[in-house]
């Protein structure tokens, strides 16, 4: 028992450490956000790490009055879009500054892929080449997930589903916040296709645009977080795809995507 403190402390001191390691490299990486302001983010290790035991880190932002819905929001799924990384760190700042007088309680993780992020150059696959926007567990993933990536894809290694369901600690990480968490909204934020699109139940009252992004449902795909979380779950996932992938949108557009949102999450409550 006596070395339980020192145990406690030392687990202390890694995860202090990662975090300031991890804000390190991202401020390296994106001019969009400086050590200070990662830091001041306080960010979480979640216990789960990438293939390159990068630690995964949230936010929960929840308001001080216990609030029914939660809400789950993923930023960097895929590495190279980095502008869906800027904008998780300028939303969960927003949050956090909004705290308070907030009507849901969010829980943000702003980079779901950092080894692809960090790579040189950045890539959408995680360090063993898989695309974990197919790599989820929907129902079809063994008769489907590799068949579409042949036919459709023709191999192109930016769309490999994994070798399995659920292969990838990334993706295991969001199945583990999905079931613990259980959320009723999840946010999904990509670039560059400059849309909108919602997967999940037909009862819910869909957005027609989030700023400059107009509704555009795409369908989803064998391994998707659209059909695992959306279509398998029934959980409402609304995928925001910036215009650019390298560039942030305007200060006006944020602010007007970001009231869309309020008034749409506002509505469906
Ligand atoms: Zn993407």
């Amino acid at each position: 028992m006596r070395g339980l403190p020192f145990f406690i402390c030392l687990v202390l001191i890694v995860s202090t450490a990662s975090a300031e390691d991890f804000c390190t490299t991202l401020s390296k990486k994106l001019r969009t956000v400086t050590y200070s302001g990662c830091k001041g983010l306080t960010l979480q290790p979640s216990g789960h790490t990438s293939i390159e035991g990068i630690p995964l880190m949230a936010r929960r932002v929840r308001p001080q009055t216990p609030v029914p819905s939660r809400i789950l929001f993923l930023g960097g799924i895929h590495g190279d879009e980095w502008a869906s990384v800027s904008l998780s760190y300028l939303w969960l700042q927003n949050l956090i500054e909004q705290q308070p007088h907030l009507r849901h309680d969010w829980l943000v993780v702003p980079v779901v892929n950092p080894d692809g992020l960090f790579r040189r150059p950045s890539q959408r696959t995680n360090a063993r080449g898989v695309d974990l926007n197919r790599n989820f567990p929907s129902p079809d993933w063994h008769t489907h997930a590799h068949n579409w990536w042949q036919q459709f894809k023709r191999r192109n290694p930016r769309y490999y589903p994994g070798p399995a369901p659920a292969s990838e600690p990334e993706t295991r990480y969001v199945l583990s916040l999905i079931r613990n968490f259980q959320p009723h909204i999840i946010i999904a934020l990509h670039a560059p296709y400059k849309l909108l699109d919602y997967d999940g139940p037909h009862h819910i009252i869909v957005p027609q645009k989030l700023g400059p992004l107009k509704l555009r449902q795409l369908g989803t795909y064998p391994g998707s977080l659209g059909r695992y979380a959306g279509e398998y779950l029934h959980i409402p996932v609304l995928t925001i795809e910036l215009a650019s992938a390298a560039n942030m949108p305007t200060r006006q557009q944020i602010q007007s995507m970001w009231q869309d949102l309020a008034h749409w999450l506002d509505k469906i409550r």
